[in-house]
């Protein structure tokens, strides 16, 4: 998906989204040979099993060895990191060289030690030397090994402003300078050691700069440290028409109280294999990593007050599948990349969209499934469609899955692991085989199977049983609105139905109420018809009245002044996947 997705991006949830740029089974793009790099690296891209450049890799690598300065917003999973190392492996001399040719500076160790692994494969048959260079450790084996001769230096940027200042990594001989998500480095506060660096840098090098955002302050670097930068913009996922998103984004709406039972609830369903549970705060990594432990989870907590050593350990277990969930701020997660993580869960909506952009990141990675899933109470909704809206990618609202649910997906999970052991073969079944023998003796074989299919599902332990209550999610009223209904009945709670037409109540005053053309049979929830009015049109969600909800229809109460927009907004649009017939309510318009 390429740069006219812009175009898309303030529609969330139209069908366009993604799908000019792909769909066709013709390989049209360039092959790696066709980009021009040396035969040493077309051989290592073939022993990777890397078949065709990515989209980002087809629009970079050419203009980056042709020497021009490249300003990229991708995010990670786009493969982003071969876009810029393929093209500098051209400057190491066969057999490795001694003194630095490229510097790539990146916001975190983890990601350092990341993107020097890439390097390091990408370049095996150049003789490449590559080094990671990072704080938190110590200095003098870094000194070291600079000291020995390195072709390619990957840091975190207050290291190498520390050992360019001892005069340990050289940057004469350097053609090319990497930001890589330059973003999250000016997050962090390393604007100064970045500007210092691109300062200690030969004037005539190259500068590579990538970033997931593309916020202001970015662009002021490339103004004043680029030349005329070629600027190429991929979204993450490149979804062919017809074919479901990649990452998966799933967003549950739940109130405050029942956060944690409901993130509970989740994973019980999804079981990841390996996940990232994002919180806000320090207080709350904690309290959820020890309720998810005690619901039986592998949870381990990552924040600042861990040491390095410690994350080191956690990452690791998670990596090695000892672990199977991290719950972690923002922060404590920054350059974390797992290439195993098949969930990332919001625990509250990020404030920030670009938050949850890199969050996400984390999932769906090199054309595998990902699932974001995010719990957000009914106030945070209008971040979610900030959210949509900066990814031009619809985030699918869904009720929280019942106690029903869960057994019934509890159940098909036992189905599988039966039909699974019948379908591997019958040598590790027939070590059972004496028993069987023995209980057919006084059952029918349907029974014995009953019974023995029981006990397997009872095995996967006990389901939750408090059900989780949906969220109210009435509109707050302002206070001109009067009392909320008739009778002190709460219209946007439920049908207020005789015989199958709601009472027709007065609206609220200086409101006017709009006949929407799906209800609960369609599984319209008054959130739906809340995201739907308040993304789609001019209308805000706490200025929406009342709202009731039928089998077959429903009906909105919104200003009267902004009626007209409302109803051509809903029409051109979609709620819970339908176009439905919006119009003035007959018996408001009737009056
Ligand atoms: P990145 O966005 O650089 O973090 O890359 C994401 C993943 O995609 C990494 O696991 C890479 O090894 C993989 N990758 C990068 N380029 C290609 C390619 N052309 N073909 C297949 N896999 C790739």
């Amino acid at each position: 998906m390429l740069d006219d997705v812009a175009t898309d991006l303030d529609e969330p949830g139209t069908d366009e989204v993604g799908t000019d740029e792909v769909g066709t089974d013709e390989p049209t793009g360039p092959t790696f040979a066709d980009l021009g790099l040396r035969a040493e690296v077309l051989r290592a891209l073939d022993g990777l099993g890397y078949e065709a450049p990515t989209p980002i890799q087809a629009e970079s690598i050419r203009p980056l060895l042709a020497g021009a300065d490249l300003l990229g917003q991708a995010a990670t999973g786009t493969g982003k990191t071969a876009a810029f190392a393929l093209p500098l492996l051209e400057h190491v001399p066969a057999g490795g060289g001694r003194t630095p040719v490229a510097l790539v500076v990146v916001p975190t160790r983890e990601l350092a030690l990341q993107v020097a692994r890439a390097v390091t494969r990408y370049g095996q048959h150049v003789g490449a030397k590559v080094l990671a260079v990072y704080g938190g450790t110590p200095i003098g084996r870094q000194l070291r090994d600079l000291e020995r001769g390195v072709d390619v230096v990957v840091a975190t940027p207050g290291r190498a402003l520390d050992l360019i200042g001892r005069g340990a990594l050289r940057l004469d001989d350097v053609r090319t300078v990497v930001l890589d998500e330059a973003d999250e480095m000016l997050d962090m506060g390393f604007t100064e050691d970045i500007e210092e660096i691109l300062s200690a840098a030969p004037a005539e090098r190259q500068t590579v700069l990538f970033s997931a955002t593309m916020p202001s302050r970015i662009e002021r670097i490339a103004r004043q440290h680029q030349r005329e930068p070629v600027r190429i913009r991929i979204a993450k996922e490149a979804t062919p028409e017809g074919e479901a998103p990649r990452v998966r984004q799933t967003a549950y709406l739940v109130g405050r109280p029942h956060k944690v039972a409901a993130l509970g609830r989740v994973l019980d369903l999804e079981q990841p294999t390996a996940a990232i549970v994002f919180c806000r705060t320090r207080e709350d990594v904690d309290t959820i990593t020890e309720r998810l432990g005690a619901r039986g989870y592998r949870a381990e907590a990552l924040h600042g007050g861990i040491s390095q050593e410690q994350r080191d350990k956690v990452v690791s277990r998670l990596r090695a599948g000892a672990a199977q969930l991290i719950v972690a701020t923002d922060v404590a997660a920054r350059g974390l990349d797992i290439d195993q993580l098949s969930h990332v869960v919001n625990f509250d909506v990020p404030a920030a969209a670009e938050s949850y952009v890199h969050r996400i990141g984390r999932v769906g990675r090199a054309g595998r499934e990902g699932v974001a899933l995010t719990l957000a109470e009914p106030r945070e909704r209008r971040q979610l469609s900030n959210v949509e809206r900066l990814t031009g990618v619809p985030i699918t609202v869904a009720p929280l899955p019942s106690v029903a649910d869960l057994r019934a997906h509890r159940l098909s999970v036992t189905q599988t692991a039966v039909a699974g052991a019948l379908a591997d073969g019958r040598e590790d079944l027939e070590r059972v085989r004496g028993a069987l023998d023995a209980l057919l003796s006084e059952h029918s074989a349907e029974d014995v199977a009953l019974a023995a299919l029981a006990l397997a599902h009872a095995a996967q332990g006990a389901v939750d049983d408090q059900e989780i209550p949906a969220p109210e999610l009435r509109p707050q009223r302002s206070r001109t609105d009067g009392p909320r209904g008739r009778d002190g009945e709460r219209p946007g709670r439920g049908p207020a139905v005789r015989g199958g037409r709601p009472v027709s109540k007065a609206t609220a005053p200086g409101n006017t109420r709009l006949f929407v053309g799906v209800g609960r049979a369609a599984g319209v929830r008054p959130g739906d018809l809340v995201g739907a009015i308040a993304n789609e049109s001019s209308v805000r969600g706490k200025d929406i009245g009342a709202i009731e909800i039928t089998e077959r229809f429903s009906l909105v109460e919104v200003p009267a002044g902004a009626a007209d927009d409302v109803v051509s907004a809903l029409r051109g649009s979609t709620i819970k996947g339908r176009r439905a017939q919006v119009r003035l309510d007959r018996d408001v318009a009737a009056r």
